[in-house]
């Protein structure tokens, strides 16, 4: 029902953290991990070299060990799902640092492609709005499916397409984010309504890596994307904030900040859920970013 939360999701955001198993190189550097879970619900943060635990507790805290089944049913993913089928609109999408386990949690551990020569010519698509559609992406590309492998084929299609580049902090980071939507028409009719349909709408959003801009040493052009980038997370930041507010506060949320936000209008502000699941890596050495993806996820509950 439009205007209505689904039950159960009165608050407009979930968020759960995932925590990444130490990589090879980390293991050959000897690394310990400063992240901790203890209980479902929290994580521990202890800073190498004496100095106190910080605590920071999520709705899910699932650790190194966890597959991806275990995550897809234990962080909400799965009711999502449910949700979409019966007509709202959900989005998940994974926050962190670029390396965190972003791209990893959304596609699984299917090899990557990552192939930078056919970038071929980029095409900016206007966002625009209009009555029916809330806020919508012209002249975006449509495909109609009817298997789950046909799915999976288009959004393994657009991340080989996705715009990677290199530079100086990982050797390849994603400096954009990526929207996968899956628009689901069901039947729902009885037989007083033999017709009736339900729209949901199924939405998976990999952000861009959210390192500071000034740690990558970007450049010229580089830069310029990087800050409207860091901007954006920003808008997300500061709109999900405002829906935390008290009723009376919440007249106004700036959807209109970014086109980021414009395209979460629907399930962070309107009849939608969304879950957040912040990435992390347990090294020490990550340990600065990972402090601020866990302030920004925790702020957003
Ligand atoms: P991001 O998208 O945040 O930049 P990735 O998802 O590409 O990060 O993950 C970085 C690396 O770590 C990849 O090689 C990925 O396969 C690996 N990785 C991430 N999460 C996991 C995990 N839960 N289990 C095993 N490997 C992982
Ligand atoms: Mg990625």
């Amino acid at each position: 029902a439009p205007g209505e939360r689904a039950e159960g999701m009165e608050t407009p955001i979930q968020v759960v953290l995932r925590v990444r198993p130490m990589n090879q190189a980390e293991l050959r550097r000897g690394e310990q991990s400063v992240l901790h879970c203890s209980g479902p619900r929290t994580l521990r943060v202890s800073p190498l070299g004496g100095g106190r635990d910080i605590a920071f507790h999520f709705s899910v805290v699932m650790d190194g060990a966890r597959t991806q089944d275990e995550v897809f049913q234990g962080s909400g993913i799965q009711r999502l799902v449910e949700l979409a089928l019966r007509g709202f609109s959900c989005t998940a999408f994974t926050f962190g640092q670029t390396g965190s386990g972003k791209t990893y949690t959304l596609t699984g551990p299917s090899p990557q492609v990552r192939d930078l020569l056919s970038q071929g010519p980029h095409h900016h698509l206007p966002v625009r709005w209009n009555k029916t559609r809330g806020f919508y992406v012209e002249k975006l590309k449509a495909v109609k499916f009817g298997t789950f492998e046909k799915v999976m084929e288009l959004l393994l299609e657009g991340l080989r397409r996705r715009r990677s580049s290199a530079h100086s902090l990982n050797e390849v980071s994603s400096r954009s984010h990526a929207l996968f939507t899956i628009h689901i028409q069901c039947p729902v009719g009885s037989p007083s309504r033999p017709k009736e349909q339900t729209f949901g709408k199924l939405c998976f959003v990999d952000l861009a890596g959210s390192e500071k801009v000034a740690a990558t040493c970007s450049r010229g052009e580089l830069m310029l994307e990087a800050s409207n980038i860091n901007r954006s997370l920003l808008a997300l930041g500061h709109c999900i904030s405002l829906l935390l507010e008290p009723q009376q506060k919440k007249n106004h949320i700036p959807y209109r900040d970014s086109k980021l936000t414009q395209l979460l209008a629907d399930s962070l502000g309107g009849s939608g859920i969304t879950l957040m699941v912040a990435c992390v890596s347990p090294s020490a050495q990550s340990l600065p970013e990972t402090l601020n993806t866990l302030r920004y996820a925790s702020r957003a509950q």
